[in-house]
């Protein structure tokens, strides 16, 4: 099943590059903000979670140990949660001094961060960080997240921003499973993977 996934990614990641470069004039990303990464909840599904486990397994012994400490920490903070459970954010694990320590690895909502996207409301949504300067900053109204045409075409020859088709449900949809012959499995939020999970709480040991 994993080499089948693998053959998804492949596919997902020649999707994803082509996305990422029609938008070029609207991006930040770059290594070391991993902003993305923090606050949130990040869904996994089963088939995610062992592929990453696969990479996270291969990390050298300090690396390791982060992580574990990290996954403790986020389980004590959710243990200790007084809100829904449904509510909890927390900051990913495996980013180790703001770089994800299993890249290669990542799920598939790691992959499509910082890409404006189609919400399921059919609503055109941009990502969250470009309120902190970074994607589509350069072309939203101010401070309302609303892209302003004028800037846009202030830019010169410029593609349009584009909504893409990427949300999680539909790239986790059926139709990929029969497609890949994969079965993504069930879905709850990263760090729900590691609670009464003695052998991936314990990575390092
Ligand atoms: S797995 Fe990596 S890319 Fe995904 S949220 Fe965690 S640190 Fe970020
Ligand atoms: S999507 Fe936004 S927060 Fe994430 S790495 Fe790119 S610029 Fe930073």
């Amino acid at each position: 099943m994993l080499e089948n996934y693998i053959i998804y990614l492949k596919f997902l990641e020649n999707k994803l590059t082509k996305f990422f470069d029609k938008q070029k004039p609207y991006i930040r990303c770059q290594k070391g903000c991993g902003l993305c990464c923090q606050n949130a909840q990040f869904p996994y599904s089963k088939l995610e979670i062992d592929y990453l486990m696969t990479g996270a397994w291969q990390l050298d012994l300090e690396t390791k140990k982060l992580v574990a400490q990290n996954i403790n920490r986020v389980i004590q903070e959710k243990n200790n949660f007084k809100g829904k459970p449904d509510e909890f954010k927390y900051d990913c694990p495996f980013l180790i001094n703001n770089v994800c320590s299993v890249y290669k690895y990542r799920g598939i909502i790691c992959r499509t961060f910082g890409l404006m996207y189609m919400g399921e409301d059919n609503k055109a949504k941009i990502p969250f960080c470009c309120f902190k300067g970074y994607n589509y900053a350069n072309v939203i109204q101010d401070g309302s997240g609303v892209i302003s045409s004028e800037k846009v075409k202030a830019l010169g020859d410029v593609e349009e921003p584009v909504a893409f088709n990427i949300s999680y449900k539909f790239l986790t949809c059926e139709d990929f499973e029969q497609g890949f012959k994969i079965k993504f499995g069930e879905k709850k939020p990263l760090i729900d993977w590691f609670i009464n999970n003695n052998e991936k709480q314990n990575l390092a040991r």
